[in-house]
């Protein structure tokens, strides 16, 4: 394994551990982590988000089991990394302790290079996949600070990759085909490549609003738009 990686993993699985045991419960609604994915939701309306965990049941004792099966993923990852510095691309958990909020989430890909992070693959199904929404940059840069927060080697140089396809089988041709050697942006009418530049301040000047949404600073907020008509929560919301 390349040097310093192991230490790097080593801290995820420190908090991947601290997680199950249940170290972490007093995010909003119990919760002991957020992932990219629920930032992402959250970013598109919080109020409906909200609405969604509060018809979960035990949704904190939910995610800490998901947490220990994550553990071994890990571990089973860890022991498959090839020896040396070259190129390689791990299908791992990431995990760290953002602003005070464990995020916790499984990327597609990540790819490094010469002890670097060179790309962090996220794959979408979506109607329109040669959009990049609002929610789509939360998922990223989610992943990509998460990463740095648990001593990934990233630089300007890593590159965010969104593979957005409008079907399963689409999506699983977009990404087999991907060569994360040179990442490209792709506008296809099926499927899609976006690409964005690692930038510490500007993923946490986006996200420190919603994390602080789960430190309990602040009440859930209301965002309204065309998403409205097909929300189930459109009568209570008002
Ligand atoms: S109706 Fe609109 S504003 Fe209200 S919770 Fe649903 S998505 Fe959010």
């Amino acid at each position: 394994m390349p040097d310093g990686l192991e230490e790097v993993l080593e801290n995820v699985r420190l908090v991947l551990e601290a997680v199950s045991k249940g170290e972490y419960c007093c995010l909003r609604f119990g919760l002991p982590y957020v992932t990219p994915g629920l930032l992402a939701s959250q970013a598109l309306c919080e109020k409906r988000l909200e609405y969604e965990l509060l018809g979960e049941q035990e949704p904190g004792a939910k995610r800490a089991s998901e947490a220990r099966k994550l553990v071994e993923v890990l571990l089973e990852a860890r022991r498959r990394i090839p020896p040396g510095a070259g190129s390689f691309t791990l299908s791992i958990p990431v995990a760290a302790v953002v602003e005070g909020v464990p995020v916790i989430g499984r990327p597609h890909a990540v790819h490094v290079r010469n002890g670097r992070v060179a790309a962090v693959v996220v794959g979408k199904i979506s109607g329109r996949p040669g959009r990049l929404y609002p929610s789509d940059k939360v998922r990223l840069y989610a992943y990509a600070l998460t990463l740095e927060r648990a001593g990934f080697p990233m630089s300007s140089g890593t590159r965010l990759v969104l593979a957005a396809a409008r079907d399963n089988r689409s999506l699983i041709a977009l990404l087999s085909g991907l060569d994360l050697s040179r990442v490209r942006p792709v506008a296809g009418d099926g499927a899609a490549l976006h690409v964005l530049a690692h930038d510490p301040d500007l993923e946490l000047e986006m996200l420190a609003p919603l994390l602080a949404y789960w430190r309990g600073e602040r009440q859930a907020a209301v965002r309204r738009g065309r998403w409205c008509a097909s929300c189930p929560f459109r009568e209570r919301c008002g």
